[in-house]
């Protein structure tokens, strides 16, 4: 097919903001095209892509590159290019301004193909390392000094990875459903797609197989399944009724999802937008090797970042410095991470997805061999609402952001690429930036590891309630201290620790050493939460409840300047989280 010829239907999509026109006019190019390599190449520069996302392959080209493309191939200054873009913003209709006006005078153009616009493209997204930058520049200047204006503005567009059409691949499915006779066969094109989302992929099935090709695709180890995604609800009380009772409450981790493929030693890593994040997490990589024990298995998990002293979850912010692509050894030292597995859709060789989730659940704590760095995620199978709510308020108090409760039925299949209802997400529904710190009563000590090992070096923290005159623990912080906060701390502890609780404390924690309440800490924290373990304002909001700190941290300022009955107030507490409380989501 010649490009202009496609660059038309382009066009005819752009014009049109109907997904009725935009499902009639692809239909009529597929039955234009009958080349199946040409009709996956058509499908993926519909979508602005070269491959899909798995592979890692990107285009995107930076405007500044397209811009020397669009100088070189036209005659004209990159300054005058860059200065029209100013104007115009879109660099497709810039191409086309300059492509149209070429001043170069080139004795033979070659009208171009669509396979050659492809290829080339596909060159670039391959082309690395030193001298790659003027390689691409001169790939792309290559296509643009053959192309009419039209063409060069979508050329432009797909090298700088956005197309504009508006065409999505939902869209793309039902345009190749029609190919295969009816609309009707959407839902399993769709299917499908969820096991390998490759657009190219599918649009190759359907022109060489058909409808039974179609039928027969199945997961494959090393492409991403689309994630099963989850609805939301307010209560557990909604979450008990829209699952008849019938349900699995895991914590819901605060990190980053992962969809994880073993093949032996094999192992790569996919996020939930199925992009191959592997070479960010070799740590991760080493453990599943080591940890699954399995030959060939499809996982999924979260991983959070944690405190390398405390062990302590940290907050997905710290995670998302893993972000990058250098220095991957020395932020693996600085921010570990654990990782808690929650679902499996493949094992040596069989398709788990139509099975219910407590045998998929039950066949991945199977292959698992727990440890620090990786284990299942928390989960129960609540016999009531109370039990439910309980573990609510024990994830929040662990770090997490709530439950994701899981259908326990006979149809709780693996809904690849649907949020549904299969999985409901129950989120804490209070958050309160704190503006100001509290004063607290240090009233336990533990011990630390790694660095820290050895010495105390987390401590069990207490408001105080001057009416019952009792120190209440409301969190426990080992967050912010230097290495000379904590020598400093174990030794003015010294003298203060015991073995048995003193009196006037109150806490459902158990630390390593319980202090007499003597020292306060200035902390800071991120919000008051509900917490089953600590005892300030206990049975106030919530029965069974008391209130708590998320993510505490010292602030390095010791209040010798106050005695122990001078820190915040139970009362105080109270009001700031009254103060604070707000609906969120
Ligand atoms: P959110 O921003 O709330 O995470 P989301 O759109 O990314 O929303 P949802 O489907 O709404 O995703 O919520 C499920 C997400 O929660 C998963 O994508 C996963 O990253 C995360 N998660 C954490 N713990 C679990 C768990 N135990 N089971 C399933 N998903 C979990």
């Amino acid at each position: 097919m010649k490009f202009k010829d496609l660059v038309q239907y382009f066009q005819r999509l752009e014009a049109t903001t109907s997904r009725l026109d935009m499902m009639s006019i692809l239909a009529d190019l597929y039955n234009k095209v009958e080349d199946p390599d040409e009709a996956a190449i058509i499908s993926y520069l519909v979508l602005g892509e070269i491959h899909p996302p798995y592979i890692g392959l990107e285009l995107g080209m930076s405007e500044k590159l397209i811009i020397r493309s669009i100088a070189m191939a036209s005659g004209y200054d990159s300054t005058q290019v860059e200065k029209k873009l100013n104007e115009v913003g879109d660099i497709g209709n810039v191409a086309e301004f300059f492509i149209s006006k070429k001043r170069q005078m080139t004795l033979f153009t070659r009208e171009l193909d669509v396979k050659r616009v492809y290829d080339t493209l596909d060159k670039i997204s391959r082309t690395t390392g030193e001298g790659s930058i003027n390689d691409k520049i001169r790939l792309l200047a290559s296509l643009l000094v053959d192309a009419s204006g039209v063409e060069a503005k979508y050329i432009a567009r797909i090298a700088e990875g956005i197309m504009r059409l508006g065409v999505a691949d939902m869209t793309l499915l039902e345009a190749l459903a029609l190919k295969l006779g009816s609309r009707e066969y959407k839902a399993l094109l769709e299917e499908a797609y969820n096991m390998v989302p490759d657009i190219g992929y599918i649009t190759r099935v359907v022109y060489q197989e058909g409808l039974d090709g179609v039928k027969k695709v199945d997961i494959k180890l090393g492409i991403p399944v689309r994630p099963m995604l989850a609805e939301r609800v307010k209560s557990p009380e909604e979450a008990w009724e829209k699952t008849n009772g019938q349900l699995a409450a895991d914590f819901k981790y605060d990190g980053e999802r992962m969809q994880i493929h073993k093949d032996g030693d094999k192992v790569l890593i996919f996020s939930r937008r199925l992009e191959n994040i592997t070479y960010q997490f070799p740590d991760v990589v080493q453990v599943v090797r080591n940890h699954v024990k399995a030959n060939q298995a499809i996982i999924e998990g979260e991983a959070i970042a944690i405190d390398k002293d405390t062990g302590e979850f940290r907050p997905f912010q710290d995670l998302m410095r893993r972000k990058r692509k250098y220095d991957i050894d020395k932020m693996i030292e600085e921010i570990p991470v654990t990782l808690r597995v929650f679902d499996i859709v493949y094992l040596e060789g069989e398709n788990l997805m139509k099975k219910p989730f407590p045998e998929r659940r039950k066949l991945l704590e199977s292959i698992i061999e727990p440890s620090e760095e990786i284990k299942p995620s928390e989960l129960i199978y609540p016999k009531d609402i109370k039990e439910l709510w309980n573990f609510f308020l024990l994830s929040i108090e662990n770090g997490c952001e709530g439950l994701v409760i899981k259908n326990a039925g006979p149809d709780s299949i693996y809904q690849a690429g649907a949020r549904g209802w299969l999985w409901i997400k129950l989120k804490r529904d209070y958050r309160a930036e704190l503006a100001d710190t509290l004063d607290l009563v240090v009233i336990g000590a533990l011990y630390g590891r790694g660095r820290k090992g050895g010495n105390l070096s987390s401590f069990l923290m207490a408001v105080y309630d001057q009416k019952e005159d009792i120190f209440k623990s409301v969190c426990k912080v080992g967050t912010g201290f230097k290495d000379e906060d904590i020598a400093y701390m174990n030794k003015i502890l010294k003298p203060l620790l015991r073995d048995k609780k003193p009196a006037r404390v109150e806490t459902g924690m158990e630390p390593d050493y319980w202090v007499e309440p003597k020292i306060v800490l200035e902390i800071q924290a991120a919000e008051i939460t509900l917490s089953p373990v600590h005892r300030a304002a206990y049975n106030i909001f919530q029965d069974g409840a008391g209130l708590a700190l998320r993510f505490p941290r010292f602030t390095g300022r010791y209040r010798d300047d106050k005695a122990p009955e001078d820190a915040t107030t139970e009362e105080e507490l109270i009001e700031m989280f009254k103060k604070q409380r707000r609906y969120v989501e």
